[in-house]
């Protein structure tokens, strides 16, 4: 009872956020799809087909909890922008009582962090809109005082299997990064750049649902340029009509089938 009253709150809150996020502007492709498939970025917002989520009696029990972590997800990016802003309020607001100004040395580093999150961006000439999880103006170092480097970040989670996949033991830095993670990132960077003419920095912040762990992980901004050009590519090739199957592109891994709403509509082979 518990879990089917759980899955229908789920179902409210997602299509909230549809509506408030995509509703009216269907024709830009999402940046979130980036690298996924490009069929079902055809079908979102060429065809705009709208597909009623599954009901609760319809998805077997891994699906099911696929949508439970995935709202734990959205929680976790809630929870880590919160406490950004709450610092953006308190370092640059300037509301710190009397006693705690005397810190002055931390304070006069800190107030020079200004955060931003969950910001829109468009890519017009790319058809690409999407939502980025944070951005950070940093003018911390003298250098930097009038001109603050610009850095932006995408925040992953992950349970304790996909974890130890990206890590594995001893490492620190990802092993096998997702592409379409760094295509992702990288398109909201290229609107990040075009906005405030320079980006100095891109990075994921991984967090392991599992053991709570958080890293941070940064891309080369070459990136940038293979956002572009996948973009492109995806417009030039949609200009054709629905993509053919390819395993690589359309979708970019067999997993990605077994999670898309458009399963039915499309029906895939085997891969
Ligand atoms: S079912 Fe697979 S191939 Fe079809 S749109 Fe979805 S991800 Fe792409």
């Amino acid at each position: 009872m518990f879990e089917e009253i759980y899955h229908d709150y789920l179902l409210h809150k997602i299509s909230v956020n549809t509506e408030e996020r995509y509703k009216g502007k269907e024709g830009w492709y999402h940046a979130s799809g980036a690298g996924l498939c490009s069929r079902k970025l055809y079908y979102q917002s060429v065809e705009k087909l709208q597909v009623p989520p599954k009901k609760f009696k319809d998805l077997d029990a891994k699906k099911r909890a696929y949508k439970r972590q995935a709202r734990l997800g959205v929680e976790i990016h809630e929870e880590i922008q919160s406490s950004l802003l709450l610092y953006n309020n308190i370092y640059n607001n300037n509301i710190l009582n009397k006693k705690e100004n005397k810190e002055n040395n931390k304070k006069e580093i800190k107030e020079k962090l200004k955060f931003i999150v969950e910001g829109e961006i468009t890519i017009p000439s790319l058809n690409v809109r999407g939502f980025y999880d944070v951005l950070l103006l940093d003018a911390s170092l003298p250098e930097f005082k009038d001109k603050p480097l610009v850095k932006l970040y995408d925040i992953k989670t992950m349970n304790g299997y996909k974890w130890a996949r990206h890590f594995p033991r001893g490492t620190r830095t990802p092993v096998n990064e997702a592409e379409n993670y760094r295509l992702q990132l990288a398109t909201y960077g290229i609107a990040i750049k075009e906005e405030y003419g320079n980006l100095d920095y891109i990075a994921f912040i991984y967090y392991n649902i599992n053991t709570q762990t958080m890293r941070e992980s940064s891309i080369p901004l070459d990136y940038l340029e293979k956002a572009r050009r996948y973009w492109y590519s995806v417009n030039e090739e949609h200009s054709k009509g629905v993509p053919e199957f390819r395993l690589g592109t359309s979708p970019a891994e067999k997993w990605v089938c077994n999670y898309c709403d458009f399963k039915e509509y499309c029906k895939p082979p085997i891969f």
